[in-house]
């Protein structure tokens, strides 16, 4: 579709060859927003033995974490410094989001989450709150008093799915299958609360086909926004031990291999999803396998939309809604 000057635009109204999150944001709060990452002390039910002690088998927090969480500061403190340690890097945010994202951000009675949800949106330029958590942590109660919330702030829950395949799930020791991603999704959608999801390309035992078999299955969730990332090696998780004793089993993407195989998954998936990530980034001196290179994910954005313009494609071009058997271009 071309605008009056001429400028090509895509079914979400930018120039952009994908269904970008920061301009959506851009769109919702008229300008950039920052997300503040806090870990509120929580743990999870994979770690504390109600599910299991050793986590999902590619977890170590500690590889995503920025420095300036610390679950012996409050909440209070996370954001002033989150909020200083951003203001050297980018220019200034209209908006904040407290970013609940260490651990299981639900897994707790809820007058020690409401505690917490509220001490961060009392934070002066706090507009909204996401928080991370497993599809296994929601109950009704919950939903409901953020969908209650929702009504004066921006909320989102984002859901660690990982695979639409439960043969990986139990392999990575996830503890939960994917019918339950599913079913957290259709709660919280129904009950007027942004959805978000976090998939992982590359865990073993699943082949290229089968992770381009997902862009179907995802464009058919409930979702609001999406994270990809390719599967890294990171150093004290099970997966390590698993990939130093049976390298065979993992086929693990080159940074070229990824750039187009991630193209052909982004024709295939539904354009009225917004595309977070395309790519993960943890800290390099765990990750285990070969890294590509020094690139930043913004670098690796950049590329891709590079690619994304020489190929003359975009997110949804091969899109078809379910039902409609005709393949016609998006
Ligand atoms: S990925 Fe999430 S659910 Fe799995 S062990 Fe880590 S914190 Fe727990």
């Amino acid at each position: 579709m071309m605008d009056n000057s001429g400028t090509r635009t895509f079914p979400w109204g930018h120039d952009r060859r994908f269904n970008a999150y920061s301009n959506y944001f851009r769109k919702i709060f008229g300008g950039r927003v920052q997300k503040l990452s806090i870990d509120a002390g929580f743990t999870c039910p994979n770690r504390d033995g109600t599910l299991g002690t050793g986590g999902c088998s590619f977890c170590n927090n500690d590889a995503f974490s920025p420095s300036y969480c610390n679950p012996e500061t409050s909440i209070t403190e996370q954001l002033d410094k989150g909020i200083r340690f951003h203001a050297r890097r980018y220019r200034k945010s209209v908006a904040y989001l407290a970013y609940f994202q260490s651990y299981t951000n639900t897994y707790a009675g809820l007058d020690e989450l409401k505690r917490k949800y509220e001490e961060a949106l009392r934070y002066p330029g706090v507009t909204g709150l996401i928080i991370g958590t497993r599809p296994d942590c929601i109950n009704n109660e919950l939903l409901d008093y953020l969908s209650y919330l929702s009504a004066s702030y921006y909320l989102a829950i984002e859901y660690g799915i990982e695979s639409c395949y439960d043969r990986t799930l139990e392999r990575v020791k996830r503890g939960h299958d994917f019918a339950c991603s599913v079913s957290a999704l259709e709660r919280t959608a129904a009950k007027g609360i942004n959805t978000g999801a976090h998939f992982i390309f590359g865990l073993p035992g699943e082949s290229r086909q089968d992770m381009m078999n997902e862009a179907t299955i995802i464009s058919d969730l409930p979702l609001k926004t999406v994270k990809f990332h390719q599967l890294q090696i990171i150093a004290g998780t099970g997966m390590e031990k698993e990939y130093l004793s049976r390298p065979q089993d993992f086929e693990l993407f080159t940074w070229e291999e990824y750039r187009e195989f991630f193209i052909r998954f982004l024709e295939k998936l539904n354009p009225e999803i917004i595309v977070e990530r395309l790519t993960g980034e943890s800290s390099p001196g765990l990750i285990r396998n070969r890294r590509w290179g020094n690139m930043r994910s913004e670098e690796m954005t950049r590329l891709f939309e590079q690619r994304l313009e020489e190929l003359d494609t975009w997110q949804g071009r091969l899109y078809r809604k379910k039902g409609n058997t005709t393949n016609k271009e998006m």
